[in-house]
């Protein structure tokens, strides 16, 4: 079933969204981009003459009432968005009287999900090497089955509109999906955006296939560097990950970000790319900085030779253009990752060439996909979203895509491929 073949007059349906929004200290939302991500699908229902119970997670409660992440913080914003009065359940766990007295076009937003620990289906207060540890998961997962049939019990159709949270299997993102006749149950509209962006990037490659991983560890990215290696024709590693790969091949780094333990990992990699043919594009020069702050003195030198108390930012100059040429050709192109610490103004170049020359290559015809949080805070930093072809709100839910990963969150709702 998709959300535009089904017709939501008189129906309740209860839609996952992904509201965990920014907020500042007296509870304002600073960046709103992810309630407005999921007003096409919370309108269809409405206009369609169906009434709305949305529900989300905010923060890490970690299964406890926290007033900072309660979800009525945002209700006149979404409420603002709709057009209409929006009700609030104060405990998402009991609110089957306020869903059953629901009219037509009427919304009840639940509180935070997450201050019940069933939504995420761990078990509290015990460690991992307690020998109860088992016994108290199995338990938890017969809670969380209990809580998805509460949720599921509010409404007549379950629509899963968070992409966010798709690689995880909560009571809210996937078990609540046993609850519901295959014919009522489906994805939202973004959620169907953000698949068919990911469908674009592993099944419809158009070459050359340029990727880029920056941020700061390799450890975080391994699983995606080595599946990408199967797909890519030119693979680009920079940020952080730079000093690991320099490290690895005998330069000397001095202070910059470096996994010891990753060295031989680094040449590993090094050497998968020779084997398969794939350009791998590694920073050669670097912007080194004698402090990590946005004032440091820098100077421009090779990532195989940086004095010892200064430590690589950025990329340099050489590199920026090797990034840019492995980029501005490319039909197919995915962003993970800035190249610098660009939260910093005088380390964003390294990142600026990536997106410049990412944007060059949209306005040529590829398609381009940015996704991972700090990517899309620095495309936006660059005012550059809207010149490429799709910025994607996942990050981790991205990356396991992207590595080929069944996410539960779509598993539950179309069925395993396994
Ligand atoms: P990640 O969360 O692993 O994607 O990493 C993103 C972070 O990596 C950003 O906050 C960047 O500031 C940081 N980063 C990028 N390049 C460097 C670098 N050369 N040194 C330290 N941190 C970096």
């Amino acid at each position: 079933m998709t959300i535009d073949q089904y017709n939501f007059n008189g129906k309740k349906a209860i839609v996952r969204v992904d509201f965990n929004v920014p907020l500042d200290e007296n509870g304002k939302i600073t960046d709103d981009t992810r309630i407005r991500g999921a007003l096409p699908t919370l309108k269809k229902i409405l206009a369609d003459g169906g009434s709305l119970i949305i529900m989300s997670h905010m923060g890490k409660p970690k299964g406890k009432v926290n007033p900072k992440l309660s979800l009525s913080q945002i209700k006149d914003t979404v409420g603002k968005y709709l057009n209409t009065e929006v009700e609030f359940a104060e405990d998402c766990a009991k609110a089957a009287e306020q869903a059953k007295n629901l009219k037509p076009g009427g919304v009840l937003l639940l509180e935070n999900l997450r201050f019940h620990p069933e939504e995420e289906g761990k078990p509290v207060g015990i460690d991992k090497e307690d020998p109860a540890y088992d016994a108290a998961k199995k338990e938890m997962k017969e809670r969380q089955k209990e809580f998805a049939k509460t949720l599921a019990s509010y409404a007549d159709v379950y629509v899963n509109d968070a992409f966010g949270t798709a690689h995880r299997r909560h009571a809210s993102t996937a078990v609540i999906a046993d609850y519901f006749d295959q014919d009522d149950k489906m994805l939202g509209y973004l959620m169907e955006k953000e698949v068919k962006a990911v469908d674009n990037i592993l099944s419809d490659i158009k070459r050359p296939f340029t990727a880029i991983m920056g941020g700061s560890k390799v450890s975080t990215k391994i699983g995606i560097i080595e599946n990408l290696m199967d797909k890519v024709d030119n693979l680009i590693l920079c940020g952080g990950m730079t000093y690991t790969f320099a490290k690895a091949q005998g330069g000397n780094v001095g202070k910059s970000i470096c996994e010891n333990d990753k060295l031989d990992l680094a040449l590993d990699i090094i050497k998968k790319a020779k084997e398969k043919g794939v350009n791998l594009v590694l920073g050669t020069d670097c912007v080194a900085a004698d402090d990590f702050s946005n004032d440091a003195n820098t100077m421009v030198v090779s990532c195989m030779d940086i004095p010892a108390e200064w430590e690589g930012l950025d990329a340099g100059p050489e590199t920026r253009k090797a990034f840019a040429n492995a980029i501005k050709d490319a039909k197919t192109i995915l962003w993970n990752g800035p190249a610098g610490v660009f939260e910093f103004d005088n380390f964003t170049a390294g990142s600026r060439a990536i997106a410049d020359a990412i944007v060059e290559a949209t306005e040529k015809g590829a398609f381009s996909l940015v996704g991972g949080g700090d990517s899309v805070a620095c495309i936006n930093k660059f005012g550059l979203a809207d010149k490429v072809s799709y910025v994607s709100t996942g990050g981790g839910a991205l990356l396991e895509a992207i590595e080929g990963k069944e996410l539960p969150g779509i598993a539950a709702i179309r069925g395993s491929k396994k």
